[in-house]
């Protein structure tokens, strides 16, 4: 800016200097032609009187240095010259001066030399005898008087342009300062040129809005990360470049992706051939989606394009694990399958005793012996269906509202249920430990503490014992079941709570287990937030805990 200004006064300066120069030269050489014609015409004055008065002597005797005068006859004859030999010089009629003078009794005119560097003035007279008297006069013309004056004048100009350079250039800093050290966070706290107020009261105003819209700006993008941020499902907004453009924490953290992600290339968060060619198609205007197995999650991805004006404008990918639903989906396939095995078994049996007793085949002797094992599986058939619809209940989420359950009570209950066969085998069942409340449902918690004497008695050996103990622990109320019997093996610890999961299938089938009762205990803690952990040694017993929370 401050060249420009420089220049600016620079060149305006040695424009004005120029322009008045010459003007003011001009106007001196006009002057001064002035004032030689007004003395000509004077001298022309004298010369004709004196002419009139002393006649030819007069001429002879005339003798100047400056001065040349010339008599021509009316027709143009050179009569006599005071510098020239006039019979050697041409007929003067055609001068200006002349016809001039012949028809008006006095004319002038001026005229350049060859070189243009004289220049003559000629002022001529009508005498009373009608020639004409002509008195001319001879001087530098402008031009001469330029180059003569060339080396001064240079001199001057330099000194001007030296000037003018140091004033431009000085001037040209002075006004700029201000401007250069304007503070532009406070407008209108500046001590400036009054002529920038409006312009600093604009700026100010501006800056207003600006601040607003920052705020607002910064508003917005705060609410959009407080949304995406605490999404559980991945969110990326890419460009039309695939380019990056925000990336939510969920995404970063299935992909294993940086912060400074952003700006990148889609593909250098993911680059499965799927995943990019969703995003591919879904930048050209295509929604598309795809399944991703990373780190053993599954995931389903769903690419839409942004379309502004009806163009794709970028792509929104949201990212959704699926592990857990594709699971749920094994094991309800998985279930179904074993549900129809399961119930196929016994029907098998059904029908096949009842069809040698419907033909006949079987002895009488022997028909009491099969009417019973219809029965006994048919009894199976009962408690297997039983626990399916105690199992779909819990999976279909039948809550009912939570109530203060007496848990020895219960506890004692379900010990009840379970003694009569305990009984038939010579186990004993003991129940012991204070009366301790929790918050549940009681039939779920009749449902856990029954399966788990179930199973203590059924996998016990005969003179067994199964003690039930009821303890209240700083951490909750802990309900334990503890057998002496066959223990599970360590590598089924994990599994016996899988739907259909038996150590010895045919140990559990002959005994009426269904597959089914740990299950249902796994399903009811977790409805009612308690933890179950299991012990267990092989040929000696098991200890089966759950922890129910405090009230
Ligand atoms: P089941 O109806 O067959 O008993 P559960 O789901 O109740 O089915 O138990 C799954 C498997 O876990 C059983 O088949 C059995 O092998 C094992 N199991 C459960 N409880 C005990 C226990 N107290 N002692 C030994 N094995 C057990």
């Amino acid at each position: 800016m401050t060249k420009k200004i420089f220049n600016s006064i620079f060149c305006a300066t040695l424009a004005v200097l120029l322009i008045s120069t010459v003007f003011i030269g001009s106007v001196l050489y006009s002057y001064f032609g002035n004032m030689q014609r007004d003395a000509l015409a004077e001298q022309t004055g004298i010369v004709a009187a004196e002419y009139e008065k002393n006649g030819e002597a007069y001429l002879t005797a005339f003798s100047s240095q400056s001065y040349r005068i010339t008599l021509i006859s009316s027709d143009g004859t050179v009569l006599f010259d005071s510098v020239k030999d006039a019979t050697a010089l041409e007929n003067h009629l055609g001068r200006e001066e002349v016809t001039q003078a012949l028809a008006e009794d006095s004319g002038s005119s001026e005229r350049f030399s060859d070189t243009l560097l004289e220049k003559t003035y000629y002022n001529a007279k009508k005498l009373s005898n009608g020639n004409i008297i002509r008195v001319s006069h001879t001087k530098s013309s402008v031009y001469s008087l330029l180059i003569g004056l060339l080396q001064p004048i240079a001199a001057v100009l330099l000194v001007a342009f030296i000037l003018s350079f140091v004033l431009s250039h000085r001037l040209s800093n002075h006004i700029v300062k201000p401007l250069e050290n304007l503070d532009l966070e406070h407008p209108l706290e500046n001590d400036t040129y009054d002529e920038l107020s409006a312009v600093l009261s604009k700026i100010e105003r501006q800056r207003k809005t600006l601040l607003k819209r920052e705020d607002e700006l910064k508003q917005k993008n705060d609410e959009f990360s407080a949304v995406t941020e605490n999404m559980n499902e991945g969110l990326i907004l890419i460009g039309t470049d695939s380019e990056i453009i925000s990336i939510n924490s969920a995404a970063r953290k299935i992909f294993l992706a940086e912060r400074d992600c952003i700006g990148r290339n889609i593909i250098t968060v993911n680059r499965s051939p799927e995943f990019t060619d969703v995003a591919g198609k879904c930048i050209k205007g295509k929604s598309s989606d795809c399944l991703l197995t990373i780190y053993g999650h599954e995931y389903q991805v769903n690419a839409n394009p942004v379309m502004i004006d009806e163009k794709a404008a970028g792509a929104c990918i949201l990212i959704f694990d699926i592990t857990e639903k594709s699971r749920n989906e094994r094991i309800r396939r998985e279930f179904t399958a074993n549900v129809s095995h399961e119930l196929k078994t016994p029907l098998h049996s059904i029908m096949g005793a009842a069809e040698l007793l419907k033909n006949g085949i079987v002895k009488p002797e022997d028909e009491k012996q099969f009417a019973g094992r219809i029965y006994d599986e048919a009894s199976r058939l009962v408690t297997l269906v039983e626990d399916i619809i105690r199992l779909s209940q819990l999976d279909e989420g039948v809550i009912t509202e939570k109530e203060s359950v007496n848990l020895t009570e219960v506890a004692k209950e379900a010990a009840d249920s379970v003694k009569e066969e305990a009984a038939s085998r010579n186990i004993t069942v003991a129940v012991s430990g204070a009366d301790v409340q929790i918050s549940g449902i009681k039939r779920l918690v009749y449902e856990i503490a029954y399966n788990l004497c179930d199973n203590a008695v059924r996998y016990n050996n005969e003179n067994g014992s199964v003690k039930i103990e009821i303890e209240s622990t700083q951490s909750g109320a802990v309900l334990s079941v503890s057998d002496s019997g066959i223990g599970i093996p360590e590598d089924s610890l994990e599994r016996i709570f899988e739907r259909f999961y038996r150590v010895d299938k045919s140990h559990s089938r002959e005994t009426g287990g269904t597959g089914l009762g740990l299950s249902i205990v796994k399903h009811a803690a977790e409805y009612l937030g308690a933890e179950i952990t299991v012990s267990s040694t092989l040929g000696k017993g098991t200890r089966i805990s759950v922890l129910f929370p405090k009230i």
